[in-house]
């Protein structure tokens, strides 16, 4: 029992250089997906609120109009990819239906196109 005790102080002032990598990891994962969470934003769901009516609820690219904002997406023109200066630039967003939204346009941008 008295070994045991010795090792205690030595054990004790080790860095736990396992625990740190672990964190750093997952803050980085974090900080890269950080921008999702803007859409939960009151900030944002009144930017979104204000394009579509800017754009009279109607889909500025078949001209469709909605009356259930459920259905109408908030878009940014130019893919944001984190960057919160094209995020929150009201010029940068644009009211969507649905189809035009889920559809040619999700499509050009996994081609990066947009
Ligand atoms: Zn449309």
């Amino acid at each position: 029992m008295a070994r045991l005790k010795s090792l205690k102080p030595v054990v004790s002032s080790l860095k736990p250089r396992i625990s740190y990598l672990k964190v750093d990891y997952d803050q980085t994962r974090r900080e890269r997906y950080d921008w999702r969470k803007w859409y939960g934003l009151a900030r944002w769901k009144a930017l979104r609120l204000r394009v579509l009516e800017r754009d009279g609820f109607t889909c500025q690219d078949c001209g469709r109009m909605d009356h259930d904002t459920s259905r109408l997406h908030a878009d940014h023109k130019r893919a944001h990819r984190g960057d919160p200066s094209l995020f929150w630039d009201e010029q940068n967003v644009q009211c969507l239906c649905e189809r035009c939204h889920n559809g040619a346009k999700q499509r050009a941008e996994r081609r990066g196109r947009v």
